[in-house]
């Protein structure tokens, strides 16, 4: 067991997977998403869902564990990432979607080679709607389509589903119409899987 001799609290961080896992379950409730079976594990190396496996979504572990290093991790940005990971899982899962012509208009096409990515959890943890650019939630939305639809659920998830408080800050910011849009097939196609089409 690995007790902090001056708190007494589990010192590894593991304990915050569970908490955060919590509060993302809440979260995907209340945005009413169904539930597609997903797992969240903890793994050294990289965070990310590989497509062979669109359920299992992976969770670096340095992220959580050793509380005193630099690579230390907030609260928000795990419930952040955790949602963004999450973000792919759900596309993978329903790739067919992917191939309607809606979603590609809105989010482009996902199969897009990616390139120059680097490992930048450090922007999931910033909740509020970026000014630019101008047609993504956030800058790292315009990286790729599937960043973009990524950060889109992020986003949706993590304000609960209220579209109205999202487009309000959206007139407010000067956002594209596209963005809205891309917030509005997600939200149709959440409907359709509750079997309100
Ligand atoms: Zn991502």
């Amino acid at each position: 067991m690995n007790a902090c001799p001056w708190c007494g609290n589990d010192a590894t961080g593991r304990d915050l997977i569970p908490r955060a896992l919590t509060r993302v379950r809440r979260l995907l409730l209340v945005s009413r998403i169904r539930d597609w079976d997903y797992r969240v594990l903890l793994r050294p190396g990289i965070s990310g869902v590989d497509p062979r496996y669109p359920k299992i979504v992976e969770i670096e572990q340095r992220y959580v564990v050793g509380k005193q290093r630099r690579d230390e991790i907030s609260w928000t940005m795990l419930v952040g990432l955790i949602t963004h990971e999450l973000g792919h899982s759900f596309l993978y899962h329903h790739w067919e979607w992917t191939k309607h012509k809606r979603f590609v208009r809105a989010f482009g096409e996902v199969d897009k080679a990616y390139r120059g990515m680097d490992n930048s959890w450090v922007y999931f943890q910033n909740r509020r709607v970026a000014i630019a650019p101008r047609d993504h939630v956030t800058a790292y939305a315009a990286k790729h389509p599937q960043e973009d639809f990524a950060e889109t659920f992020r986003f949706y998830v993590t304000r609960r589903g209220r579209l109205r408080d999202l487009f309000a800050e959206f007139g407010q910011k000067r956002k594209g119409v596209i963005l809205y849009e891309k917030f509005l097939v997600l939200h149709d196609f959440v409907r359709a899987l509750r079997g309100w089409t």
